[in-house]
């Protein structure tokens, strides 16, 4: 499959990946065009300064282009972090927690958990809801939070990547700040930013190169870090300083802009979500209407973004990988805690992607069933 278009051919495989993921041809080849000379100015943006008037240029389109997208009222600030999602489990405690003593957290698993246990090092974890009674299949239903109001805020997982469990509502936590972590559907539909006192997201599965790390925080959660906590940890120093205390990832920044550009150009986010729907859709039709494959996941709270899969006997999972590989359909392993197949279907996948996938699975099921 030559998705390349014009120029050079090259060979696109379709990734599966959970991230770093598939990224949209489009952006690559407009990286690829402006690798050593971007816009006239001689460099690569790699090479650029952080202060420089073209990549502060670049960072601040960026930054428009994401809350044109996500409609982000005026009162939050858009952060460009690094150190992952996992950095922000502690940054998350250590800036909000203020003269608060506990947390809420969620647990819906395996993200959830990792969340909750760098939480505990910093405070009490309240777990207003846990779905680990049917072995994370499932997003807690509302009636079933019992959120405690002493606590700084309550955090939920938008989407497990790993389990494959998305919440497609937002929740009511009522005068509690709502923080989610949104690392692997940001970018998949429109959200109602307003609900949130933050949200934050690595960016290598919707957003871009990995190393680079999105918040966008209510100016009303600033201001309560921890005397001691790092400076570079700092929302409000942070926020401060337009991202930019230390040297931000800059050329990751390039690359989420032409993301965002390039998600505006395709309808926006409402745009995405249709496609979405479209492309999970096409696997879970197909997943349901087959005895050799089976979804573990409740029905209302499949993800979008991820799809885990069983094979009816998992002594046909190597072969499985092995033909799909070459079939170029590769990263399809599920994940070494659950074990099983796992398709991650981002926004940059094509649904030429889902489709190829979709038939390579009938064939292998008639082949082996
Ligand atoms: C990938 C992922 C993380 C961890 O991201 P890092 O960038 O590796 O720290 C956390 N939460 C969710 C939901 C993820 O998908």
């Amino acid at each position: 499959m030559d998705q390349a278009g014009k120029g050079v051919s090259v060979q696109r495989i379709y990734n599966f990946s959970a991230g770093p993921a598939v990224l949209p041809v489009e952006v690559l080849e407009k990286a690829r065009a402006e690798m050593l000379d971007w816009h006239g100015s001689g460099m690569s943006v790699m090479e650029m300064s952080h202060r420089g008037k073209e990549f502060v240029g670049i960072a601040r389109k960026a930054e428009a282009d994401l809350r044109e997208l996500m409609a982000i009222p005026a009162d939050y600030k858009v952060l460009f972090l690094q150190g992952g999602a996992t950095a922000q489990f502690a940054m998350i405690p250590l800036n909000l927690l203020g003269d608060r003593k506990s947390a809420d957290y969620v647990n819906t698993g395996e993200w959830a958990k990792k969340a909750i246990k760098e939480a505990k090092r910093y405070c009490r974890v309240n777990i207003a809801a846990s779905a680990e009674d049917a072995n994370f299949t499932y997003a807690p239903p509302q009636e079933k939070w019992q959120v405690n109001p002493d606590s700084a805020y309550v955090h939920y997982t938008a989407n497990e990547t790993i389990g494959g469990v998305e919440f497609h509502w937002v929740p009511d936590t009522g005068k509690v700040p709502l923080v989610c972590d949104m690392s692997s559907n940001i970018l998949s539909k429109p959200v109602d930013v307003s609900k949130y006192g933050l949200i934050y997201a690595g960016a290598q599965k919707n957003i871009g190169p990995a190393g680079l790390t999105i918040v966008i925080v209510r100016e009303d959660q600033l201001g309560k870090a921890a005397p001691t906590i790092p400076s570079v940890f700092d929302y409000k120093i942070q926020a401060e300083s337009e991202s930019m205390l230390n040297t931000p990832a800059t050329y990751g920044i390039y690359i989420a802009g032409l993301v965002f550009e390039w998600l505006k150009a395709k309808g926006g986010l409402a745009g995405m979500e249709k496609l979405n729907i479209e492309k999970s859709k096409l696997v879970y039709d197909f997943l349901d209407g087959t005895e050799f494959y089976r979804c573990p996941v409740a029905r209302q709270d499949r993800s979008r973004m991820n799809i885990p899969f069983t094979l009816r006997d998992s002594a046909l999972d190597e072969e499985f990988l092995k033909q799909a590989k070459g079939r170029g359909l590769i990263q399809l392993k599920g994940h070494r805690s659950v074990g099983g197949m796992r398709a991650s279907v981002y926004n940059a996948m094509p649904v030429s992607g889902v489709r190829a996938l979709v038939e390579f699975m009938g064939e292998f099921a008639k082949k082996h069933g």
